[in-house]
Order: structure tokens, then sequence, then C-alpha cells
């Protein structure tokens, strides 16, 4: 159940630089090719409807009396939470759009699909339940529920099965089944560092639900869902090629289509950016301080670095990950920075979230070390000590980190600011069609 936010939808004095920053890094290849009238385009699920205003794609949508309105709906009073819009406009200085005609449909793109797609998500979810991979500890899994079930928005929690369950899984990597199944694996769980991250990273897999991400994909999804021997053919040949991306064999292991699509190949970015800012706006209506949102980029980089195997899980890799976390810097700063949450809000809190994780922490580090990835097992020895100091695993463990780093020196810890190569500084466009991309 999320708290209001009277904040969001009020207009504040935005940052008129930092919106010419935002649209300048994208306008330059992207909105050229439109046409003279120089609108944009926001499309998605509508998710709230207050007086005038509408929330659609984590925006402001203003509807004043001269919008035209077109479909199922007429007049605003007609538009309904749950329908599909998508919104011409402008964007005004306080970074609200400024409506000049919406189409409204109460079905949207793909719903011919939804039936199959919710009945495929099912059979998943239950191979899931039986792949013996799922992790029991209550403390735990209970905690995720309850932060991703306070994320999930009042309209959605009636209209899909939201669950929230943990994979054993040493990945960085969490993913969602179009029915509402959202699955977050242990090794991302050990990473973040409080709460409001892990809200972060909830909230951006609610969004591919309530968003309807498979649904609207569902030419590609109908790809995955090609049964018996053409898939095993297809499936196959990318196991072999991509042999040490655990995520795909776990996933082909227990015969998941739908979950290896949205788990290792994403949505696309148009749609995984989509998910970025209506999950941050998720987070941010629940309460949680959106400044911890970016530093999870910092975290799949810190991890990962710049693996190139690593590349699709959770549709990230180096270079859009500075990206995402520039993007949602900006979305912070046009929708959520007056009069939202400041300093003390909720999920800062790194004892709570870390006491409860120390288990997940601690087997995630022996993990890393049996990985002779000896930096991150040594971090993660060091956060299970923080918590508690007598830990007698971890004192193991650091002393052979000690042995293995002076046997071979070359795998000695590294400083965890340090980074090998410099930051791409040239973003790619972050959507495909030329003006349906605002940021
Ligand atoms: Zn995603």
């Amino acid at each position: 159940m999320r708290a209001p936010s009277p904040s969001s939808d009020t207009p504040r004095g935005a940052s008129l630089t930092a919106r010419i920053a935002r649209l300048g890094a994208v306008s330059i290849l992207v909105l050229l090719p439109c046409s003279a009238s120089a609108s944009e385009k926001i499309e998605g699920i509508v998710e709230r409807v207050t007086g005038k205003t509408v929330i659609l794609d984590s925006s402001r949508i203003r509807v004043n009396d001269e919008v035209k309105l077109s479909g199922d709906a007429a007049r605003l009073s007609e538009i309904e939470i749950g329908d599909w819009a998508e919104a011409s406009g402008d964007w005004n200085e306080q970074g609200i759009f400024e409506a000049a005609r919406i189409k409204v449909e109460r079905l949207a793109p793909g719903a011919s699909f939804a039936d199959k797609l919710k009945s495929a998500s099912e059979d998943e979810t239950k191979k899931l339940d039986k792949s013996g991979k799922i992790h029991s500890d209550e403390a735990v899994t209970s905690y995720v529920s309850r932060v991703g079930m306070g994320l999930v928005p009042e309209y959605a929690g009636s209209e899909f099965s939201f669950s929230f369950s943990v994979i054993q899984d040493p990945s960085l990597n969490a993913f969602a089944l179009p029915n509402g199944a959202i699955y977050v694996h242990t090794g991302l769980l050990a990473k973040m560092d409080n709460e409001a991250q892990l809200a972060t990273v909830l909230g951006h897999e609610i969004s591919h639900v309530t968003q309807l991400h498979g649904q609207r994909q569902y030419k590609k999804m109908i790809a995955v869902m090609i049964p018996a021997q053409i898939g095993a053919l297809v499936l196959g040949t990318e196991v072999q090629r991509r042999s040490d991306n655990p995520v795909l064999s776990f996933m082909t292991a227990v015969g998941l289509n739908l979950g290896m699509a949205a788990a290792v190949n994403g949505y696309g970015r148009t749609l995984e950016d989509q998910a970025d800012r209506v999950g941050l706006r998720y987070a941010v209506e629940t309460g949680y301080d959106p400044r911890e949102s970016p530093k999870v980029w910092d975290t799949f980089n810190d991890v990962y670095g710049e693996e190139s195997k690593t590349e699709n899980f959770f549709y990230s890799n180096h270079s859009t990950n500075e990206v995402r976390k520039q993007n949602l810097k900006d979305e912070i700063e046009l929708h959520y920075a007056a009069g939202g949450p400041g300093p003390g809000a909720a999920g800062v809190d790194q004892a709570t979230y870390q006491v409860t994780m120390l288990g997940v922490i601690r087997e995630n580090a022996v993990e890393d070390f049996n990985l002779k990835r000896y930096r991150l097992a040594e971090k993660g020895f060091e956060r299970v000590l923080a918590q508690a100091p007598e830990d007698a695993v971890a004192h193991h463990y650091q002393g052979r980190i000690l042995l293995a780093t002076k046997e071979n020196p070359e795998s000695r810890p590294r400083s965890t600011t340090s980074r090998s190569r410099s930051i791409p500084t040239t973003p790619k466009p972050t959507g495909t069609s030329a003006c349906s991309s605002r940021r």
C-alpha cells in the first residue's frame, strides 16, 4: 500500500538547466528527425488521475480543457486508471508535460496475448517453486516480500498476483514474470547497502508488470514461448555460446522461457528505461529516499566492472549503467527534488538491512572467495564483521584471503574505488524511435 504523495503532484521550481542538459544528451541524435511540431510523446499505463493531472510513465501530464482526447475517452473524466494512453505535447519549465493530444485505449497493445502470457507465467512460477532454488530463510523472504508489497500501487494489487521470492544464486540479478511473480537473487540482496536500494530494484521489476512490458513485447515473447524442439535448438545454441552465464544455465535447467527473456535479455532499452522511471516513482511514493536509487548502478559496476559476460543481467552493462544512473539523477531533479523526501527518509539505515541479510551476505562472500573474487569476498566479510564482530566464518575467510593473495599478488583485493578504464562519456540514445524517446 502506497502512501499518497502530495509533493509529486505539486508543480515545483524545476531546474530548467537540468531539463535542457537532460534533453541535450539525446536530442541531437533523437529529436532532430521529428516533425516541425517538436512535440514529444509519452505512452504507458495511466496510474493516477488527480484533478487535471494524469500520472503516465512516472510523469505528471497536465490535461487542460483544450486537450484533444480520442479513442476510448472523449473527456478527462472518462480516463481510467489502468488505461493505455499515448500523450503528445511538450514539457514546461516545472517538469510537467503539457498535453496537446491524448489517445486513450482500455486495452494496451498485445492485449489478446495477455491470457496466454498469464498461464505461461503461472507454469514457470510452479517450475521455480519446485526447482530447489528458492531461498527458504523466513526472515529474508518475509523482509523482501514486505518491501515489495509495500511498493505495489494500490490499483495494481488486485489486477496482478504479486509475490516476491528469493532465488539462491550468487548472480546480481532480479526478474519479473508478467503475472506479478518477482524474483530477486541472493547475490543481489548481498550487495545492496540498504532497504531503499532494494526498493529501487523491486520497483523496477514491479514496473515491468504494471506497465505490461511482457504483453507489449508479445511478438518477442511468442518467439521465446515456441515449444519443444525449436526452442531447445535456440536455447542450446545460446547456452553453448554463453556457457559462462550462470543465470542462463539456471534458467535453461529449470525450463524457464519467460524468465530467461526477462532476466537475461531484458525488455530492450526503451522499456527498461521506463521501468527505471516508474520504479523510482513507486519507491519515492512509498517514502524511500530517492538519492539511494542511483547508487544501485555503482554497485553493479563495482561488482562486475567491465566484464562483458555480465552484459544484460538486469539489462545492464558498464556503459548503460552509467547512463541509467544519470537518468535516475535527472528524474530526481525533475520530479522529486523539492518538497520530496529529504535526509532521514525511509530505507537508508544500513544496519537493519544488513543484519537481516547477514546469512546471505556471508554465503555470498564465501561464493566470491570460491570464485577467486577476493576483493568482493573481502568486502562481503567486512560487512559481516561490521554487524557481527566475532563472526568466526568471516575471520577464517579473511585469513584465507590474505594467504591466497599472498601466494598470488595479482589477485590481491584492489581498492573498491579504483577502476581500470574510464567511463564512457557518450551516452547512447535511450530510445529506438525518433519521436518517442524523451530521455
Ligand atoms: Zn528490467
